[in-house]
């Protein structure tokens, strides 16, 4: 684990770092007894995110995932929790929710992240039905913005899905949850593993063929495809069906009339069955997808800046406000049993 510290600090730029230990000394001294839990945002596989505030202050809120150990080991998810770890406390991006600090006990990991309180973009879509061109390339603009960051670093995201995009107060979309993001050791190198979301994963991940960012921008022309229409292109009744109906490519599927017909031809140069045909992997990069004709009156500049009016702006009372989240029932099983195996050494 030395090495891989070593080899991500070579990656960092010297501002990234500046930023990124100065973020850090801001937590140094903060303990996980300093935490008072408000509300729960989400429940995942792993355990649950809690809605925080300081003892002394409500006025400022973070967002904190609590994992249980145990159920890491069962599920054999160390190795992506440790990569969620390193690559979310390194990065200093607008569009990915900040990691501030993590913490550990003999019970559970947790990560003190920046609260978003506009929450997930699934549950708008899924109240809206679908988003309006506008709205939807807002959206994947923000995503273009994260992966421009995330890719340039070596790191390859590997599960765009609405529900792992949040609001911020302001509107902005967020990445989060990089439990299957890796970084691609050396550069340009290919993996394996076999992750995602099933309507979302990329042919050559299903085939086993190895993969790299561009399974990325393959996720990318899906979300765009499910912002535009309110549901993915590729979808079965389960998995198996699912895999089939996305080996048979985005030829085969019907596009809505509504759809224009710069987003149909972004969508289908995002999903080419062969990775290396994907719009944002060849010699241009990822500036070809900025400059393709969907984008043509957008301006990335001011989306950077934030200078650019989000299409939904959340209503959020105070830093406490969960109302934008789903209610959940406090958790009713106890206490997950110790795990002082050291696998979390780095953690
Ligand atoms: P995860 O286990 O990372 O997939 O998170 C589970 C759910 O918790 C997400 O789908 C969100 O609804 C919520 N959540 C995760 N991170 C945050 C955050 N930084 N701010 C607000 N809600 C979050």
């Amino acid at each position: 684990m030395l090495y891989r510290a070593a080899w991500f600090r070579h990656h960092l730029t010297t501002n990234d770092c500046v930023c990124v230990c100065r973020l850090n000394e801001r937590f140094a001294h903060l303990q996980l007894n300093d935490l008072r839990k408000e509300a729960t945002l989400g429940v995942g596989g792993l355990g649950r995110v809690e809605l925080v505030t300081l003892a002394d202050n409500k006025s400022v809120s973070y967002a904190l995932k609590v994992m249980k150990k145990a159920r890491i080991v069962e599920t054999r998810q160390q190795q992506h929790i440790l990569n969620e770890k390193q690559i979310m406390l390194e990065s200093n991006c607008a569009f990915i929710a900040k990691l501030f600090k993590t913490f550990k006990d003999s019970k559970y990991l947790y990560m003190l992240m920046e609260a978003c309180l506009g929450g997930e973009l699934w549950t708008i879509l899924r109240n809206k039905g679908f988003f309006d061109e506008h709205t939807a390339r807002f959206y994947v603009a923000c995503v273009v913005e994260a992966f421009d960051y995330l890719h340039s670093r070596h790191v390859i995201y590997r599960d765009l899905k609405p529900e792992n995009m949040l609001l911020d107060q302001t509107g902005y979309a967020k990445l989060t949850d990089f439990g299957f993001a890796k970084r691609l050791i050396p550069p340009g190198q290919k993996t394996w593993t076999s992750c995602g979301t099933p309507e979302y994963v990329a042919p050559e991940i299903i085939l086993n063929r190895g993969h790299d960012h561009s399974a990325d921008y393959w996720s990318l022309g899906v979300l765009m495809y499910e912002l535009l229409t309110g549901s993915p292109p590729f979808t079965g009744d389960d998995p198996m069906r699912t895999y089939n109906i996305i080996l048979k490519g985005i030829n085969a599927i019907d596009f809505p009339r509504n759809i224009s017909r710069d987003a149909l031809n972004l969508i289908k140069k995002l999903c080419r069955d062969n990775p290396a045909e994907r719009l944002g992997y060849q010699k241009g990069g990822i500036e070809d997808i900025k400059k393709h004709e969907w984008f043509k009156c957008f301006n990335f500049e001011n989306l950077k800046a934030k200078k650019m009016t989000p299409p939904l702006i959340p209503t959020i009372k105070n830093a406490c406000d969960s109302s934008n989240f789903d209610s959940y029932p406090p958790p009713n099983e106890g206490d997950p049993p110790d795990d002082f195996t050291g696998w979390d050494e780095d953690f």
